[in-house]
């Protein structure tokens, strides 16, 4: 076998497990826009209107679905994209030579510089509309053909992507993606796994791979090769091909109910992270859906009652009777939606995310809160809700649930009363757990994670405190379940440590009997349910 003396080897942490071999393309930094070439002068017109245009379209649609503050700010927005003043220059500095987006970039910047002198909150505020204006724009400019362009088959590389950039790729022509940046618990590695890219995180140093150079990633084992000579790729291929095999033991244990060596009866329901991921999924799989995350829906603003009660209904049409969880709202954090979350604040992880931005958008809240009281009435369907911190919160969520059902009562409009529980996620809320009058808990690993170790889900470099299992959020998963069992209420796992079969003793020995995983994990998880014999805690 010849080896390849061009190969070159990077080393990186597996986000999402799997092989690909293809050719490199390179995303912008960011990855929000796709590396773009300029055109003529009339192509970039063109990309500009069509930018424009898109973004005018898609704030439009947002403001129909607004109120109050999130409708004021929407109006000046759509406003700027008409205002001759700001759009003309950008014009003539198009005719002149400029690309489209780095003549609207740089246009903006202008204006946001002016509006940020002033030193004033107000001031500073249109600051932050203008700012994601400019990326709106930028987006539809990058996001309307070049990602169409990217050639079928390649491996992206990319500083970092963001949840919603990941969403506009069409996975199904690409390989996997490498990430330089990135962590292996941010939601994009989420998403990732759950629609079963291959993926790198933290990968290091920067590879040196151009746009078209032969690449190929083993991104169980953590390893980018660029330029892969035969012996690499005949090595990749056996690991591909044992990988495979478990596939199929875990395939052939994936409708069967997951049992321990010592009996112990374990539930193993499914996550649902964005619509179409039950597409092709067979309810068989799994004892129902521990988590819904209901944050892609509102990607482009809130969507009114109808549409989510469309949406709730086909996922619970699709459970056929088994339970389905529904979590509301968990914007902010690395899934900001424009309009809705608060911009600017200095750490939005520690900031308004979750229940505290429901609870602080009423209007928006009530809306999620009735589409799902109404779509109950089909279906065993619970309502979670996420980032709860102390018992106040949670009797506000309740007050809230309570005057919604009132008011379908009133109306005469068919609904039920699901069950309220509250996610587990930060460490006052795990600690405390029996305080909180809640129906049920799901632990959300992901975030009690980063919490309780004080480092960031979504940046690299500090793995190494992060490891999993951490003994600390064992220790809290134990406390948990421990709470639950006092009160009489079911406690479930719902965070990705749940969806890795390596951990799935550990969570076991803490007594939890419920795991909530990324469908394609469901298989390998029941296989490692069937090789445990810890008994649960006393
Ligand atoms: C978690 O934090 O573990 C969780 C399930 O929620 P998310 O990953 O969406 O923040
Ligand atoms: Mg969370």
């Amino acid at each position: 076998m010849t080896s390849q003396p061009n190969e070159r080897v990077f080393r990186g942490r597996p986000a999402a497990p799997g092989f690909a071999v293809g050719r490199a393309w390179r995303l912008a930094e960011g990855g929000g826009a796709v590396a773009r070439v300029a055109g003529p002068p009339e192509a970039e017109q063109a990309a500009f209107d069509r930018g424009l245009r898109l973004a005018a379209e898609q704030l439009t649609q947002l403001s129909a679905a607004s109120d109050g503050l999130g409708a004021d700010i929407l109006e000046f927005q759509l406003a700027l994209l008409d205002d001759d003043d700001l759009i003309d220059p950008v014009r003539k500095r198009i005719a002149a030579g400029v690309a489209a987006d780095e003549a609207w970039i740089a246009r903006l910047d202008e204006e946001i510089d002016g509006y940020l002198a002033a030193n004033d909150e107000h001031m500073a505020a249109r600051a932050a509309d203008l700012r994601d204006v400019r990326d709106r724009v930028l987006r539809a400019i990058a996001g309307s053909d070049e990602v169409a362009t990217i050639p079928d088959g390649s491996i992206l590389i990319a500083d970092d992507l963001t949840p919603s950039t990941f969403l506009g790729l069409d996975w199904s022509r690409l390989g996997g993606a490498v990430l330089t940046g990135g962590s292996a618990t941010s939601h994009v590695s989420i998403l990732a796994r759950s629609r079963g890219v291959p993926m790198l995180v933290e990968v290091q140093p920067e590879p040196d791979a151009a746009c078209g150079e032969p690449i190929a990633i083993d991104a169980t084992g953590g390893v980018l090769f660029v330029c892969p000579g035969a012996a690499t790729l005949a090595g990749l291929e056996a690991s591909r091909a044992a990988d495979a095999r478990i596939a199929a033991e875990a395939l052939a244990v994936e409708r069967l109910p997951a049992v321990t060596a010592d009996g112990r009866s374990i539930k193993v329901l499914v996550n649902v992270n964005a619509p179409g991921d039950l597409d092709g999924l067979s309810p068989a799989i799994c004892d129902g859906i521990g988590l819904t995350r209901t944050e892609f829906l509102f990607a482009h603003g809130a969507p009114d009652e109808a549409t989510q009660l469309a949406v709730y209904g086909r996922i619970l049409a699709w459970a056929g009777g088994r339970p389905v969880t529904i979590r509301t709202l968990d914007a902010g954090g690395d899934k900001p939606v424009p309009g809705i979350t608060i911009d600017g604040e200095s750490n939005p992880f520690l900031g308004t995310r979750g229940l505290r931005l429901s609870l602080k958008r009423p209007h928006i809240f009530r809306v999620q809160l009735k589409a799902l009281a109404r779509a109950a009435a089909a279906g065993p369907l619970r309502i979670m809700v996420p980032m709860v911190t102390v018992p106040e919160e949670m009797e506000a969520a309740r007050r809230l649930l309570d005057e919604t059902v009132d008011e379908l009562q009133r109306q005469g409009i068919a609904h039920a009363r699901p069950p309220l529980g509250m996610m587990v996620e930060v460490p006052a809320a795990a600690l405390m757990a029996e305080q909180f009058a809640t129906d049920f808990y799901s632990i959300g690993s992901n975030d009690l994670g980063q919490y309780v170790t004080a480092v960031a889900r979504d940046i690299s470099g500090l793995s190494h405190l992060t490891r999993e299992p951490n003994p600390t959020v064992l220790e809290l998963i134990g406390r948990t379940v421990a709470a639950g069992r006092r009160r009489g209420v079911p406690v479930s796992l719902c965070g990705d440590m749940a969806s890795r079969p390596e951990l799935t003793g550990a969570l076991l020995d803490t007594g939890l009997d419920t795991l909530s995983v990324a469908p394609a994990s469901v298989g390998r998880v029941k296989l490692a349910v069937a090789r445990a014999v810890s008994g649960p805690r006393p």
